[in-house]
């Protein structure tokens, strides 16, 4: 059988017509007999275990009966219709029940013969009950089970109607198998099986959907999670190393006078040994003549900008332009007065792009970008319009990656002419190694994982609603050492009219409690006309104002080392990323900083765990898998654009080593074979293209 049959439509397999295929293709994405093969059960019930009807109780998952039909009855009307089925064994007496297809089920129900019922408990107005059973008659052939576990496909409502109930996609998935009579293109090479000690692809396609033993199933899922996740990475390092082939980049050769000069007079600490290293690094990428593609992970106040700074000097030295783009309007006003402050003695000219730069002022800064007056450039979004136009770009910084999306990481690499400009992606929410291996892949990590010295650890602390005084207490206190405060409400589009109502009331209880003219109060919010919000945050900035009351959505981005207070609001509303991040902006100076975790008297274990995992620990890479953990992949920030994450049967938060080894064996192929030419390789080069192929997504990237 060959990879071309796996790709005849499903709709010729026997059991599938055009309305079939049409449920499969939109409930399933399952085009192709191949596709169905890849439709993997979800769990498998033991069939040689049979449930006494006393047993059950309503958190039992599926479970299997053997009885008699008592009475059948139809009750109910229209909507609240119901078939009623008494079903009794020596134990007691259970209802079975169907709300659809119910006089088709009511003709083949049979009183007084003997059924093997299986379903899932479900407990109604006190009554346990099992709802849309698989019946059975006892034959011959059921009554003695030979494979213990039979698999449970994922079905829906669509499905269902059309017989395509998970005994339904099973039967099909049995009719495949037989037509292929244990025949199944292996794409993994002899030496690839034999060093992972997997097991065949037809093993593990026959005891994924029809499990011979506990043991054959744990060897076929190991098997075709690790196929799976080798695929993947066999794709991204190949990604990667043909940009590193094919993509030249300009040699930045020499560090010069303005790197020189800044890293002697200007730099007022010496860097850490993480930026140091980090800078080794860039410059070993950039020196290459190849192009960069570099992810750098670093906390918040990790020093992340300089290491930018320094990076875009490089490409000045060597006479390119750079460019740094920040997710948000104040974090690249930010950018452009921190950057300016420290370039100011070099010369060099530094502007700045947002969506509030008007008309006239970018008339003139697109000019003297194209003429190369310019050196830096700095801003949001709005830098990469098609109308900015660079003389000779060499260096892209993206500070906080998550925000941009793949193609707009690709939209940059086009700003210059001849070889795309070296890219630098800088992000604070620090992801877990093994699923950066998937998401950036393709790009060169580098992670700052020390803060700059004299920082003192930021005491978390978590409060309940119901102490609210005493920590106003201890914010005067604070305040009357001279200190700075943040107090930040959380603000969801979902909930943004009760949200607004919070931060207000919020802020007018903190008024009365923290009086004018003893303390000064600043508040910021997206409603507000970005000059308010800008002289707000000066104000707060220049020690004017004690007090800074905002919303997360303003990502309090000002770097005031005397803020040594932040006061979140609603924690339990927060991922615990984003309250990592929040805690951030604080620790900044050289005085003991913290970090007060506000909730509601009563919280989920959920949320307790993740007060918890704040109040013990700093590190961002142990957050990040804590929140990993909780919330699943998917819902990580920055995952959704990345069409690697769907897997058919890997877990990228549980198969975090078969991802590592996949790795290595993909980088150990790859190292002996760069372009799988090898004919040993073949089939796993076939495969990789069938999959480039069907994968959309996975051609988006470069
Ligand atoms: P990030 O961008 O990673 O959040 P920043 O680059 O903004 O961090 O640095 C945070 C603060 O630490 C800034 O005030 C910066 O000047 C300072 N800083 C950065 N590197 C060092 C260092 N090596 N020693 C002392 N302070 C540093
Ligand atoms: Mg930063």
């Amino acid at each position: 059988m060959s990879l071309q049959y796996l790709e005849t439509a499903i709709t010729y397999l026997k059991g599938v017509g055009p309305k079939r295929a049409d449920v499969l293709n939109k409930e399933l994405g399952v085009y192709t007999f191949g596709d169905l093969l890849t439709v993997y059960p979800f769990r498998y019930v033991d069939r040689t275990k049979f449930y006494k009807i006393s047993e059950i109780s309503s958190d039992l998952p599926f479970i299997q009966l053997k009885g008699k039909i008592v009475s059948v009855e139809t009750l109910g009307k229209v909507r609240q219709k119901r078939l009623v089925a008494l079903f009794k064994d020596d134990t007691g007496m259970v209802e079975l029940v169907w709300f659809r297809g119910i006089s088709w089920i009511k003709s083949g129900l049979k009183p007084n013969t003997e059924y093997i019922v299986f379903g899932r408990p479900n407990i109604y107005n006190g009554k346990v009950n099992i709802p849309h059973p698989e019946m059975d008659p006892v034959n011959a052939k059921n009554s003695t089970t030979a494979s213990a576990l039979q698999a449970v496909y994922p079905s829906t409502e669509k499905l269902t109607a059309k017989g395509l109930n998970s005994r339904g996609i099973g039967l099909l998935v049995k009719e495949l198998m037989s037509g292929m009579q244990g025949t199944f293109p292996e794409p993994l090479s002899d030496e690839i099986l034999k060093t992972a000690n997997l097991c065949s692809k037809r093993d593990a396609l026959i005891n994924i959907h029809f499990p011979k033993s506990p043991n054959l199933l744990n060897k076929a899922q190991y098997r075709l999670k690790f196929e799976e996740l080798f695929f993947i990475q066999l794709r991204l390092l190949m990604l990667r190393d043909s940009q590193k082939r094919n993509i030249r980049g300009f040699p930045f050769l020499k560090v010069g006078d303005l790197f020189n000069q800044f890293y002697k007079d200007v730099l007022p600490f010496d860097l850490t040994g993480a930026q140091k290293r980090v800078m080794k690094e860039i410059r070993e990428d950039i020196g290459s003549g190849k192009q960069m593609n570099r992810l750098l992970q670093g906390d918040v106040g990790s020093g992340k900008t300089l290491v930018a700074l320094m990076s875009m000097l490089i490409a000045l030295d060597n006479r390119y332009q750079a460019c740094m783009m920040a997710p948000t309007e104040i974090l690249a006003n930010q950018h452009y007065q921190t950057i300016s402050q420290f370039v100011d003695a070099l010369g060099i000219r530094v502007a700045l792009l947002t969506g509030s730069t008007t008309a006239a002022k970018r008339k003139e800064l697109h000019a003297a970008l194209e003429s190369g007056e310019i050196n830096v450039l700095l801003g949001t979004h709005a830098l990469i319009e098609d109308k900015v136009k660079f003389n000779n770009l060499g260096m892209v910084i993206i500070d906080e990656q998550h925000r941009f999306g793949v193609a707009q990481r690709a939209r940059l690499w086009k700003k210059s002419e001849n070889n795309p400009p070296h890219i630098l992606i800088m992000t604070a929410t620090p992801i877990p190694r093994t699923l950066a291996m998937t998401l950036y892949g393709d790009l060169d990590v580098s992670v700052i994982d020390e803060l700059p010295p004299g920082r003192k650890e930021i005491k978390t602390i978590h409060r309940y609603d119901t102490s609210r005084l005493k920590v106003f207490g201890f914010m005067k206190e604070q305040i009357k050492k001279g200190r700075q405060i943040y107090v930040v409400y959380p603000l969801i589009q979902e909930s943004e009219k009760l949200d607004y109502k919070d931060l207000m009331d919020g802020y007018e209880s903190i008024t009365r409690e923290f009086p004018i003219p003893e303390y000064q109060i600043s508040i910021v919010h997206g409603k507000m006309k970005s000059d308010v919000k800008e002289f707000e945050m000066q104000r707060f900035a220049r020690g004017k104002t004690q007090i800074m009351v905002a919303t997360n959505v303003i990502e309090v981005g000002v770097d005031v080392a005397n803020a040594t207070v932040m006061v979140l609001e609603s924690a339990e509303r927060f991922g615990l990323s984003q309250l990592h991040q929040l805690r951030g902006r604080v620790g900044r100076g050289a005085d003991q900083s913290y970090c007060i975790l506000m909730t509601d008297d009563k919280l989920s274990s959920n949320s307790k765990l993740r007060m918890e995992t704040l109040v013990r620990t700093n590190d961002g890479f142990e957050i990040a898998d804590v929140d990993m953990k909780l919330r699943g992949p998917g819902d990580l920030e920055g995952t959704q654009q990345s069409g690697t994450l769907e897997l058919k049967i890997a877990d990228i938060v549980r198969d975090g080593q078969i991802i590592q080894y996949a790795r290595e064996l993909a980088t150990k192929t790859l190292h002996e074979d760069p372009l799988l030419k090898a004919p040993p390789n073949s089939n796993m080069a076939v495969q990789l293209a069938t999959l480039n192929k069907y994968h959309k997504d996975w051609s988006q990237i470069s």
